[in-house]
């Protein structure tokens, strides 16, 4: 699931884990361990000037909506369709929708994914189309007074592992700054995809972003960072505060020592490093495809592939949502990887770690090419 960037029980993460297991691993007040990594990852991302540790990416975008709520005084979050953001209910409203439900294009249903959502969430959230800068621009100026803040990945992973276009994220930023709205990134697996995250690909910076997985070298974590004014939410010298925010085991050293080991190791030259091993990845799975004269396309950049049983790679979720026959193909073809030792999860996605080279990428391809004609 893209916590593991340098594979399982890497050495420096070990060490660190054991240097700190006898120093204890839970503490009620603040750690070195934590303040180092923070001032790690705010030297590493321009964004970023405060940060605060969680436990999960849920927690993270969780905090980051409150945030944007108690920065502005407004309630409502605006977020694109068929995007996944973890489980908080206004997060997760519309990741599961389906042509039954979704509604016209330039309105799109707020359609909730557990059964009992309380309706009055969904009316909190404002769904837009990925990038489809006209129709999403028209539909948050149809709530310009109650927007807290537009949450955003730039490479969603459920939507179909295309990119943010940068005219349709800058249109975004441009709307929330003009409007008094937050712009919120969740760079929970994105963070992988440059040394700096996938902002640093675009010209406009948000005012927060969350982080996860990766970043706690293989144990639970989340972070939300961003303007020091609008961090300022959760100062608890501040009487009453704005924002209460604390976690039993949130910042815990464990995870932080093991965070700025595996963070450390994942420099620039091993992203880039990386980066390009994968590109090489999703252009054999590519030459595959062709070889094997099937239905399908290749999405994905960075370190992260994804598999699409349709002849064109798509560019938003309604095109990439999968008919009943191509999930089928897609469930088939799955099979037939882990038939040849490879998972991947259920939408076709995989992710590289640093471990891995040429070996890995060509047994990746040539299963891949057995999978298709197994088709
Ligand atoms: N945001 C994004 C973009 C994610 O991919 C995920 C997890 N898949 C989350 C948030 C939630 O993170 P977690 O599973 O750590 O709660």
């Amino acid at each position: 699931m893209g916590s593991q960037i340098h594979g399982h029980a890497p050495q420096m993460v070990m060490e660190a884990v054991i240097h700190q297991l006898g120093r204890g691993t839970a503490f009620a007040i603040g750690t070195e361990a934590e303040v180092q990594f923070a001032e790690y990852m705010c030297g590493r991302i321009a964004s970023v000037e405060r940060l605060r540790f969680v436990n999960s990416g849920t927690e993270a975008v969780m905090c980051a909506i409150k945030a944007a709520r108690a920065f502005t005084g407004r309630s409502k979050i605006a977020k694109a369709e068929g995007a996944y953001h973890g489980l908080y209910d206004y997060a997760e409203v519309s990741q599961t929708a389906s042509p039954s439900n979704w509604g016209p294009a330039d309105q799109p249903n707020s359609v909730p994914v557990a059964q009992g959502t309380p309706l009055s969430a969904l009316s909190e959230v404002v769904i837009i189309p990925f990038n489809d800068t006209p129709r999403a621009l028209e539909i948050l100026d149809r709530h310009v007074d109650s927007i807290a803040g537009i949450l955003i990945d730039l490479l969603p992973h459920r939507i179909g592992l295309m990119p943010a276009e940068p005219a349709f994220v800058d249109a975004l930023g441009a709307w929330a700054q003009k409007n008094g709205a937050l712009l919120v990134f969740d760079e929970v697996i994105t963070f992988r995809t440059t040394y700096q995250g996938a902002q640093r690909r675009y010209s406009v910076l948000p005012d927060l972003t969350t982080l996860g997985k990766m970043i706690g070298g293989g144990f639970p974590v989340g972070a939300i960072g961003g303007r020091a004014e609008v961090m300022k939410v959760f100062d608890p010298s501040d009487k009453p505060t704005r924002l209460p925010h604390s976690g039993t085991f949130s910042a815990n050293p464990v995870t932080m020592v093991a965070g700025l080991a595996a963070m450390q190791q994942f420099d620039a030259s091993a992203v880039d490093k990386l980066n390009t091993l994968s590109e090489r990845a999703r252009l054999q799975l590519r030459e595959a495809i062709k070889i094997a004269n099937v239905e399908a396309s290749i999405t994905g950049a960075g370190s992260m592939f994804r598999i699409h049983m349709k002849a064109e790679p798509p560019t938003n979720y309604r095109s990439a949502f999968a008919s009943g026959q191509e999930r089928e193909r897609l469930e088939r073809l799955l099979k037939n990887f882990e038939t040849k030792g490879i998972l991947l999860i259920g939408t076709g996605t995989g992710m590289l770690s640093t471990p891995m080279g040429a070996t890995e990428v060509d047994r990746l391809s040539s299963a891949m090419l057995e999978a298709l004609r197994q088709l």
